[in-house]
């Protein structure tokens, strides 16, 4: 058992019946939290939504809409009034935040010690190498001149990361040599954001693996699937990634690893690098729903939404085999910027076996994640060219 060292349960007390009417709070209302609630819709579970501005993707559709910032105590209250629990959308929420849901005596997962681990790149890292996790070389940036050593010490090129509050790739710069290191930390904001820097990963292919873990140890590992980006943002999600079935268990295994490593709780998005001789790298981990899981909706047996308010409520997980031979999901990404319009909707919607999802969002930006679309299919080919001319039909 794991130690207890504030007054943050660490494991969700296990849970053998519900009382409607029954409420989730989540911390976040973009397009993961409006997942979750469409899942706990099945469960007859209502989500209150905590944002900052009104019209969220789940605060739309949520019994419940605080409009406020993370850290305003007054919101927090709202939040957690009469929920069975609260876990977060958002890798980005302060830790005092949780600290403080929690003193008002509400399970709040994953725990504010895991988001405090995660939401640090620098110490996320760490521990998953204190682990034996296989992660690529790094180390902490305290002036230009470390990464110069870096450079010297592992070779060019470099990536030097923001610590905290990166994603789609922002807070991220390829360095080709020294000449880059002064725009870089200028880029990023140096030195009042503190950075790390890494050794190159020559990867082939990028993976990535959902795993939710509940109450007493209890985990589901997902497939591993392979992910393609596209300007740093999650284009393709094929499922089950190819591979000689040695890789994919190891795969699988430092996924369950890191997920163990930080006691998490809830759903977690692992994603690893795949190197030319089949070994694997971890890159980083989300403590929370991820959109390489976003197949599981209709790919597997239970959503990783599902399982996710399963494992945080203290109710018995559900498989994460899949219920098809493939699943291919393409996501569909603003092409415009200026209120929503899913042009094309009717051509998408008329290809077969392909489940169209739209978040909602009232605004368009260019590359803003509007929706996606999964199709299932005997082979990932014959998912994947369903899934293509689908999304490729719609405009948003
Ligand atoms: P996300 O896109 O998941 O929100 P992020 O902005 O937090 O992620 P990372 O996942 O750290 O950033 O990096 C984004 C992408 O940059 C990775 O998916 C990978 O393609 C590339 N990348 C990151 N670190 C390395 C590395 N050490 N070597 C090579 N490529 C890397
Ligand atoms: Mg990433």
């Amino acid at each position: 058992m794991p130690s207890v060292s504030d007054d943050t349960a660490s494991q969700p007390a296990a849970r053998l019946a519900l009382e409607y009417p029954a409420m989730v709070g989540i911390l976040g209302g973009g397009q993961l939290a409006r997942m979750t609630a469409e899942a706990a819709s099945t469960l007859g579970v209502e989500v209150a939504i905590l944002e900052h501005d009104a019209n969220s993707p789940a605060g739309r559709i949520a019994a419940r809409e605080v409009t406020s910032a993370w850290t305003d105590e007054r919101a927090l209250s709202a939040l957690a009034r009469d929920v069975l629990a609260i876990t977060l959308e958002n890798e980005f929420v302060e830790v005092a935040a949780l600290d403080s849901l929690a003193a008002r005596g509400v399970p709040v997962f994953p725990t504010a010690r895991t988001l405090a681990t995660v939401q640090d790149k620098l110490l996320q890292k760490q521990n998953m190498r204190a682990a034996g996790i296989p992660v690529p070389e790094f180390a902490e940036v305290t002036r230009p001149e470390d990464i110069l050593a870096a450079g010297e010490q592992w070779g060019w090129p470099l990536v030097l990361k923001a610590r905290r509050n990166g994603y789609d790739g922002y807070g991220n710069a390829t360095l080709r040599g020294p000449d880059d290191i002064a725009d870089a930390c200028q880029t990023l904001g140096w030195p009042d954001r503190k950075l790390l820097v890494e050794a190159w990963a020559p990867f082939t292919r990028e993976l990535a693996v959902m795993v939710v873990r509940g109450g007493e140890g209890a985990c589901e590992v997902y497939p591993v699937v392979e992910t393609v980006q596209k300007n740093h943002i999650c284009h393709i999600v094929r499922a089950p990634a190819a591979g000689d079935a040695a890789m994919l268990a190891r795969a699988a295994e430092i996924a369950r690893q890191a997920v163990e490593t930080i006691d998490g709780i809830g759903v977690f998005g692992v994603e690893l690098f795949e190197l030319a001789d089949g070994s694997i790298l971890y890159n980083e981990i989300a403590p929370r729903p991820h959109n390489s899981g976003h197949y599981t909706i209709e790919g597997c047996v239970t959503s990783q939404f599902e399982n996710h308010l399963r494992a945080v409520l203290g109710l018995p997980l559900g498989s994460a085999a899949m219920v098809a031979p493939a699943a291919v999901m393409v996501n569909l990404l603003g092409t415009r910027t200026g209120p929503a319009r899913a042009d094309g909707l009717a051509h998408a919607l008329a290809t077969t076996g392909v489940h169209v999802h739209i978040y909602g969002k009232l605004a368009s930006r260019i590359g803003r994640k509007m929706g996606h679309v999964t199709a299932l299919g005997a082979t990932v080919a014959e998912a994947e060219s369903r899934a293509r001319a689908a999304a490729d039909a719609i405009a948003l």
